[in-house]
């Protein structure tokens, strides 16, 4: 079943978007009368659509492109059937969402999780376009996922419902069409079934079709830390930008995962004081700098913070709130809200998770001149160097270690810069900012592409 979004027409190629339509709160686009009903109408959706909304005004794009770049150009859902272990078949909804095809083929994750629905996967397709084009990515974004519970599945079952949801979308998926990554409860394994899924399909390895897939079959050398590298590169050139090196300052890093776990480690590598990390067991805090190292081991042998008793022992609340230079959040969405955002007392935020400061937060940030570094910017290292893998795959060429993390810094400085002169140039938040540069990169291809036919 292929779903499409509802007529929008009306568009004026030479009319530009003005402020009066676009300052629209999450609230008011739910009553929009005006507003075609979709099946991907989510709060979710709607967040990204708000956020869309209100940073077209900045970028100064022809209606015919903020039209068509408002609504996922695609939507495919499919029942994924598996034989579970008892012998007995269960059905499971599958979805892919591919945002925009403007600047090529599409890349996002695939999610395993029970709340995965149509409506998320278009948010978050959405998102990886912004986030693909401020990067300056030769990508549209796209997202999918099973709705399923991982953690009630067997190994055998998740490799059986990751081959067959492979299958159904075998058309939809491909090196030049859609590029598959891994998300929440996927990882390099699920990759390595999907590869080999396509490949066999094939008839011969292809290993451009997904990227994050293990070594052996294609996968990119510093893959697994680029996120939380990413978010450091991102961290020390913003601290510059309000006139400090992040050597000596502290630093709180909410996560404990794969990017927090890696921003901590980059931050103790340069010097700075890591004073505060947190997992979902808590926080430790420590006024003088916490040994990371020791922490990661702890970690790597208890699975969590949980019991760690070398020093204070703090909730995630007071974490969040304790003074420091730098706050990074590297956990989940929704942390910083209009509840604790006035009692954050740190010189610069930056997201490394996707969505962790809400609209209002955002606000109140704001008005305290508290610079928040947005996720699209933040956390882009992630797909950066899936873009790497890719590229390394199509030319079965292989590059070091060293080489990817100078591709990877320059990217992501010089997507900072343009941010950065964006946000000086309208007066507008970095958030903000971030939306507009990645919108005018989709929007000059599209106007030089124009609508087929
Ligand atoms: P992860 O599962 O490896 O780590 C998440 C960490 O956050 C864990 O330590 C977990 O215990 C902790 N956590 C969960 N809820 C918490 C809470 N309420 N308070 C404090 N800690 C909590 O996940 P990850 O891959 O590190 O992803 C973290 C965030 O970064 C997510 O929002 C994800 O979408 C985003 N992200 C990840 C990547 C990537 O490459 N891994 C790329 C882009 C964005």
């Amino acid at each position: 079943m292929v779903a499409r979004g509802g007529p929008i027409g009306g568009a004026q190629p030479s009319r530009r978007v003005t402020a009066d339509r676009t300052l629209s709160r999450v609230s008011e686009l739910d009553a929009s009368p005006t507003e075609p009903v979709l099946e991907w109408d989510t709060p979710l959706f709607r967040m990204a659509r708000a956020q869309y909304e209100q940073a077209l005004p900045y970028a100064g794009v022809s209606e015919m492109v903020a039209e068509r770049l408002s609504f996922p150009e695609r939507a495919v859902i499919v029942s994924v059937p598996l034989r579970r272990d008892d012998g007995s078949i269960e059905i499971f909804p599958g979805y892919r969402v591919q945002h925009s095809t403007v600047l090529g083929p599409t890349k996002g994750g695939i999610r395993y999780d029970p709340e995965v629905s149509l409506g998320e996967c278009a948010a978050l397709a959405t998102w990886m376009t912004w986030k693909c084009a401020l990067l300056r990515l030769p990508y549209g974004g796209a997202k999918g996922g099973i709705r399923c519970d991982p953690h009630a599945l067997s190994r055998r079952e998740v490799e059986g419902l990751t081959r067959r949801f492979t299958s159904e979308l075998i058309r939809d998926f491909g090196p030049q069409t859609d590029i598959p990554a891994p998300d929440m409860a996927t990882n390099e394994q699920t990759m390595a079934w999907m590869m080999d899924t396509y490949s066999m399909q094939s008839g011969y390895a292809v290993p451009e079709v997904v990227t994050g897939k293990p070594i052996s079959i294609g996968g990119s050398v510093f893959r697994r830390e680029a996120t939380g590298a990413g978010v450091v590169m991102v961290a020390e050139q913003a601290a510059r930008r309000i006139g400090y090196e992040l050597a000596g300052r502290s630093c709180v890093v909410q996560g404990f995962g794969n990017v927090g776990g890696v921003a901590a480690t980059e931050l103790h590598d340069r010097g700075a004081l890591v004073v505060a990390v947190s997992d979902v067991s808590g926080g430790v805090h420590s006024e003088g700098g916490l040994d990371v190292p020791a922490l990661h081991a702890y970690v790597a042998e208890h699975d969590s913070l949980a019991g760690y008793d070398r020093c204070e022992r703090i909730t995630n609340e007071q974490l969040l709130e304790l003074p420091c230079d730098v706050l990074v959040l590297a956990a989940r969405e929704d942390q910083l809200t209009s509840a604790n955002a006035d009692r954050v007392h740190a010189s610069l935020v930056v997201e490394g998770a996707n969505g962790p400061t809400t609209i209002e937060a955002d606000e109140i940030l704001g008005e305290r001149g508290i610079p928040v570094v947005p996720d699209i910017l933040t956390n882009a290292g992630g797909v950066t160097v899936s873009y790497f893998e890719w590229v390394q795959d199509l030319g079965r060429l292989f590059w070091d270690r060293d080489e990817i993390r100078r591709k990877l810094s320059d990217k992501m400085g010089d997507a900072l810069d343009r941010v950065y002169s964006v946000s000086v140039d309208k007066g507008i938040t970095l958030r903000q900012a971030a939306m507009v540069a990645a919108i005018r990169e989709v929007a000059a291809a599209l106007e030089a592409r124009g609508i087929y036919p």
